[in-house]
């Protein structure tokens, strides 16, 4: 649950009124732990280190100073927020234009790769104050010198550990360098590991910890039930779950971009509305299949790991792992996808006899015994 007693209030944060009315508008009434926490370090102007898993708020929790501090008259970008996928930069800069919604004048810009260069130079010409970027193509940018950073006074690593993970420390360590150094350096992240570590120290200055931690690393709203299933067995058993629980919107994951275009093609000669994202799709056409998901014109999304980074959908009723990951940290990315916001959620691992034994390494790693299942029988669903 994002929300615990005891909390503060947004009007607890001394917001200005159009950030404060913006966040009213957007239906939040408490801020998370992490939210809390962390805005009134960052608004004082110190560096934060925030460490809180998925679905936390953590992008709020950045959006919020970053807004209160911008001086909308002076046209030149002030904060730059790094994301790990063009889908989370997306998103972040959706939040932020949520949040912004009464800032007139604000301009929030994403750039990525796979997006037209020209329309972003264009963009970036016009004068933008907010910009959340993927690494490669900030660097790309900053080599044409269309995006100038020497008035920036906020940096955003956001999911730094993903970053690393995907191969961007090069790319984030030369942006960090080509920045003016008095500035406020804010790293969030789910996990914390050494070269984040190495990181803060060497780019930011005194930075206040801030960690907002469960024991145990997945969220009790979501009821975790694994199915002993063959191979050839799995596509025709999560059929039977969608039907028997009524599941309406779900994320199904995979291990690879070919499986993703099977799964897809067989869901869809069941007669389900199913639709694959994986990164060989052009940026337009992961941009409609995540349109036609969040419109729910489709409701399986089937997707490999790294593609589904950082996507944010409300309302998953569950998620499926049509193959276990073959990281433990995955497990828990993928099945934090639903039950967010204190709703309840389902997480249904399809776990073949291979699969046995890395299904018990996750449960040892995630300290929750989860509960096997049986397998709806034809009848069940049929009634
Ligand atoms: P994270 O980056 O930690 O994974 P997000 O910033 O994407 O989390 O937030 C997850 C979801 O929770 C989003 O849909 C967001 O709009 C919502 N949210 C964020 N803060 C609050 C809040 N204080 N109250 C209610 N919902 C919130
Ligand atoms: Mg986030």
């Amino acid at each position: 649950a994002l929300n615990t007693p005891n909390q503060r209030t947004f009007l607890d944060l001394n917001l200005s009124d159009d950030l404060q009315r913006a966040i009213d508008d957007m239906g939040f009434v408490t801020p998370s732990p992490i939210q809390s926490e962390a805005i009134p370090h960052i608004l004082a102007g110190r560096d934060v280190i925030g460490q809180a898993q998925t679905g936390t708020g953590k992008t709020a929790a950045f959006g919020i100073p970053a807004l209160e501090m911008i001086d909308i008259t002076d046209r030149s970008v002030q904060t730059l927020v790094l994301c790990p996928t063009r889908e989370l930069a997306l998103q972040v800069a959706d939040e932020i234009r949520k949040l912004s919604k009464y800032k007139r004048g604000l301009r929030v810009e994403a750039i990525y790769g796979g997006d037209s260069i020209e329309r972003q130079i264009r963009a970036l010409k016009g004068g933008v104050h907010i910009v959340i970027g993927t690494p490669g193509r900030v660097m790309d940018h900053m080599e044409r010198n269309t995006l100038k950073l020497d008035n920036v006074k906020m940096m955003i690593l956001d999911e730094a550990d993903e970053m690393l993970d995907m191969g961007f420390r090069e790319d984030i360590e030369s942006i960090l360098e080509d920045m003016p150094d008095e500035r406020q350096t804010i790293l969030f992240s789910a996990t914390m590991s050494k070269p984040i570590m190495a990181m803060t120290q060497r780019f930011q200055k005194d930075p206040v910890l801030v960690k907002v931690v469960k024991k145990e690393l997945t969220n009790q709203n979501i009821e975790q039930v694994y199915f002993e299933v063959k191979p050839k067995a799995k596509g025709e058993v999560m059929c039977r779950l969608i039907d028997m629980y009524d599941l309406k919107l779900m994320l199904v994951f995979c291990n690879t971009k070919r499986k993703v275009d099977e799964i897809v093609e067989d869901m869809q000669i069941r007669g389900y509305m199913a639709e694959g994202l994986h990164g060989d799709l052009r940026q337009s056409q992961r941009n409609n299949v995540m349109a036609k998901f969040r419109a729910g014109t489709t409701n399986i999304l089937v997707a490999t790991d790294v593609a589904a980074r950082g996507i944010d959908v409300d309302d998953v009723d569950a998620v499926i792992n049509f193959d276990i990951p073959l990281d433990e940290e995955y497990y828990v990315h993928r099945i934090g996808r639903t039950g967010r916001a204190g709703k309840s959620g389902r997480a249904f691992s399809l776990v073949s006899r291979d699969e046995k034994f890395r299904f018990r390494e996750i449960q040892t790693y995630t300290k929750v015994k989860v509960e096997k299942g049986v397998i709806p029988s034809f009848e069940d669903i049929v009634g």
